[in-house]
């Protein structure tokens, strides 16, 4: 089953993320379960993982169709201790509101060095940091989103995804998202069916397909290997439908949330569309 949906807004209350999936089509969706531009949030009540929870079953949507995002002010790879700290704490915190949901992975950007540690140094923090909170909770998946490499932002090359995997003590915990925007920009072509085979041959052998949680479907603006991170709308952009088309129609991706992060919001009722057809041919 390919599960298809868009990254949505739960503002007016995490319920209404389920609400605003199904008001596209889509049977998966990605959201933010607090202000993702703020460090904390008030823990969750009673009542309000009841009624996500209750959305969640009145649209038939299981914990695989989903997949939250973490703030953007976590970097579990900082390079100095306060701002480290400050991350972990932010991404246990996270997690737990996953757990509580619910929900079964948590989608984050591995981190960025700040120009003042090496690389290595920090996918080692990375490698920490996801063990500790793996350590704090039982149920919730940290699921590494690959980057476009803007900035000192690591986890652009899948053998930077590999390396912070097999540090990871528990690895029925920790996944990949893969985002093609993201991708392309960092360097891998996706443009055609042969590229994608490619592409996602090399996925399979430095990372492997046991991994993969979800997918960020997303167009490029910039062309390839531009390290920048500029999504656009399916078909409008460098990458082209080919991807979308070949994706859809590959049972490697089957059971896990396909989500669109493209910048129209009018079109992804249309994209969804587009993306099951691909998938039902
Ligand atoms: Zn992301
Ligand atoms: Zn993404």
């Amino acid at each position: 089953m390919k599960y298809f949906g868009a990254h949505v807004s739960a503002s007016g209350g995490l319920e209404n993320a389920v609400r605003n999936a199904q008001a596209i089509g889509a049977d998966a969706f990605a959201l933010f379960t607090k202000n993702q531009r703020q460090w904390s949030a008030p823990a969750l009540t009673a009542s309000q993982i009841a009624a996500f929870k209750e959305a969640m079953a009145e649209g038939g949507f299981t914990a695989a169709q989903v997949l939250p995002h973490d703030s953007y002010l976590i970097n579990l790879g900082h390079p100095e201790q306060e701002g480290l700290q400050k991350s972990r704490d932010a991404f246990f915190e996270e997690m737990e509101r996953c757990e509580q949901l619910g929900l079964d992975r948590l989608n984050f950007h591995p981190g960025s060095h700040l120009k003042r540690i090496t690389a290595l140094q920090s996918l080692d923090r990375i490698a920490e940091s996801v063990n500790m909170a793996l350590e704090r909770t039982s149920t919730v998946t940290a699921v590494l989103e690959n980057t476009a490499g803007q900035g000192s932002n690591l986890g652009y090359a899948f053998e930077q995804l590999a390396y912070i995997i097999e540090r990871v003590e528990d690895k029925s915990r920790v996944g990949v998202c893969i985002d093609t925007c993201h991708a392309f920009a960092a360097g891998y072509d996706l443009r055609t069916r042969e590229a994608c085979e490619a592409t996602f041959a090399e996925f399979d052998r430095i990372i492997g397909f046991n991994y993969l949680r979800g997918m960020h479907l997303n167009d490029a603006m910039r062309p390839l290997s531009s390290h920048i991170d500029r999504h656009t709308p399916l078909g409008g952009g460098e990458i082209g439908w080919a991807c979308f088309e070949y994706i859809a129609g590959d049972p490697r991706f089957d059971n896990i949330p396909l989500i669109l992060e493209t910048p129209d919001e009018s079109l992804w009722a249309e994209e969804v569309a587009k993306l099951k057809s691909f998938a039902n041919k």
